[in-house]
């Protein structure tokens, strides 16, 4: 059968955001995730019509999914939306960085009368994961709060790092009616609040989730992690900085590995900053000031749709006023929604973005570079960017996953912080990393001011070690290190390399979540917890670290309660243990 080879990337779709709410076992999960983006001239080639299924074989694993043709030329690069579908087929080492390759991938496609496998055929064939009894709840099962219609305003946004905090929230009977200024992902997070929610905590009795009390399954969660030699405590983007700090407390405790999301975003840029420093700025600094703004390796228009109107692009600044007083550059292996409103569109070669930094580095020296292309680039294409770079007033590097999940890694991330630095001898320039979860910052600050480190903090010794590509949570899963889980606010099961996701499953896991997600279908102990920034309160950091108060909205389900609370529970059932 005719197959074509070639590269492979993944990352957030607006598809894949807006049905991360409805729920991942949901018909619009599906259709917008179990899918492959590909250029029109390979689909041609392929011999397949737009819809058509096609087996994705990597060196890791292989999946069916269905074709889509991309509105974007980008011969010889294939983009899946990441969940439980990519998952299967990324490259999980991560060659002592802890974040696994998720993007540059060689796969060769191939057309396929096969079947594409559902949510639960994943769990099942391939997790060996049961899933016939996933609890069905609605949210009007015992709820008796009503509210009068009212209008809150100023709302923070807790689905993107930025934090966009100037939403109009409406709310009647409790519920959230309508949502303005929000973009399509904000918006579904906050009107689908109610779906899919775990309104019941469960233990794990023979095999199948068994409903409890909530002190039941405390004190279950107690025993399985005070009687741990080695557990993970992993998560933490979606919840507040105050649940975060008790769950430092319980990991210490425990003698535990406290690591958050940072191992599959941008903890790369973490190690890059341990070994360059950091020259940034406030959003607002570049909303007022900025008038050169390149977004490298990052596609904001699908990933945090208002940077551009809010912060960035087409921001009205105080001193640059619209985008007329503003150049735009995009930097990607592909051309993406963001690439097609830059006045400069630079296509680098997967892998390659270490070179087209290092030799923007020369350029803006004068330096001979002899090669006709670096990283695939025209070096007068790159002349004209070094140009662009020196003769700005104040510029801005926005950078993406595109640079921390591909080859090089950290690397790729200090040698665009070098150039930054190097920039700042001519005129102003910083570089900001993208920041996916709305509080990873947040997650990344509390565990800096309380262990030293921002991630993969291992408390087995009885003080905090940091050695990513050992104590990060995606190696100690990958190598089968750990003993048991505490999952809060995450989903490792659809994000996690498949190898992770085979050795979390065979542990105990308890997991926190308001929603079932596939992590909470296949943990020995579900608590469901209030949303924050919708039902509680709470602190959570911008991506340029500025803290941002999250609004209580609507009464959480009877019964339910924050993050904070639970783990503060937890902890002190843990110490009546030990
Ligand atoms: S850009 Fe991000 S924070 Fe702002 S409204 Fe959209 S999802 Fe929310």
């Amino acid at each position: 059968m005719a197959g074509l080879n070639l590269v492979l990337v993944t990352g957030r779709s607006l598809s894949q955001g807006e049905g991360l709410d409805i729920g991942k076992t949901t018909k619009d999960y599906f259709e917008g995730v179990a899918i492959i983006e590909l250029d029109g001239e390979d689909l041609e080639a392929l011999g397949v019509v737009e819809g058509g299924k096609v087996k994705v074989e990597t060196e890791y694993g292989s999946i069916v999914v269905r074709a889509i043709k991309s509105r974007r030329k980008h011969k010889g690069i294939a983009f899946m939306p990441m969940g439980p579908w990519a998952s299967l087929v990324i490259d999980p080492n991560t060659y002592g960085s802890g974040m696994p390759t998720l993007k540059g991938i060689k796969a060769r496609i191939l057309p396929t009368d096969e079947k594409i496998p559902g949510i639960k055929e994943i769990l099942e064939r391939i997790y060996n994961i049961r899933v016939k009894e996933i609890p069905k709840e609605t949210l009007s099962e015992g709820e008796s709060v009503s509210t009068a219609s009212r209008v809150i305003d100023n709302v923070a946004c807790s689905f993107c790092g930025c934090l966009c905090d100037d939403l109009e929230v409406e709310v009647r009977n409790n519920r959230v009616v309508k949502v303005r200024k929000a973009c399509s992902l904000g918006s579904s997070k906050l009107l689908h609040s109610r779906e899919n929610r775990i309104l019941n905590p469960y233990v794990r009795e023979n095999g199948v989730l068994v409903r409890v009390d909530l002190r039941s399954a405390v004190k279950k969660a107690a025993e399985i992690l005070a009687n741990a030699k080695y557990p993970l405590l992993y998560g933490w983007s979606n919840t507040s900085v105050e649940a975060i700090r008790v769950g430092v407390e319980l990991a210490e405790y425990i003698g535990g590995v406290f690591d958050n999301t940072s191992v599959i975003c941008h903890g790369p840029t973490i190690q890059a900053v341990q070994e360059a420093g950091f020259v940034t700025s406030t959003l607002g600094k570049v909303k007022n000031y900025a008038d050169l703004i390149i977004y490298w390796g990052c596609n904001p228009l699908n990933a945090h749709p208002r940077h551009l109107a809010r912060y960035s692009a087409f921001a009205k600044g105080i001193y640059a006023k619209s985008r007329r007083d503003r150049k735009i550059v995009v930097i990607d292996v592909r051309e993406t929604d963001t690439a097609k409103v830059a006045d400069l569109f630079i296509k680098v070669k997967p892998n390659s973005d270490y070179e087209l930094a290092t030799a923007l580095r020369m350029a803006i020296r004068g330096y001979d570079i002899e090669s006709g292309k670096v990283a695939g680039v025209n070096v007068e294409k790159i002349r004209e960017l070094a140009e662009m770079m020196v003769s700005a007033k104040f510029g801005v590097i926005f950078y993406g996953l595109g640079l921390t999940m591909t080859q090089g890694k950290g690397r790729n991330i200090e040698e665009l912080i070098r150039l930054a630095q190097d920039l700042n001898e001519w005129t102003k320039f910083v570089a900001i990393p993208m920041r996916g979860h709305y509080n990873v910052v947040g997650a990344n600050q509390v565990s800096t001011w309380t262990t030293g480190y921002a991630f993969s903090v291992d408390f087995r010794r009885g003080y905090p070690r940091y050695n990513p590509g050992v104590t990060s949570a995606t190696d100690l899963l990958n190598n089968g290190d750990v003993d048991a889980a505490l999952i809060v606010a995450s989903d490792p099961v659809a994000h996690m390399p498949a190898k992770a996701v085979e050795n979390l499953v065979k542990i105990p896991v308890v997991t926190l979540d308001p929603k079932w997600s596939l992590t909470a279908v296949a943990s020995t102990v579900v608590i469901p917890v209030a949303m924050t920034g919708v039902e509680v309160g709470g602190t959570a950091y911008r991506m340029d670290k500025v803290p941002i108060r999250l609004k209580k909205l609507v009464e959480p389900p009877p019964g339910i309660l924050s993050d904070e609370d639970v783990l503060r529970m937890i902890l002190e059932e843990v110490k009546k243990l030990r």
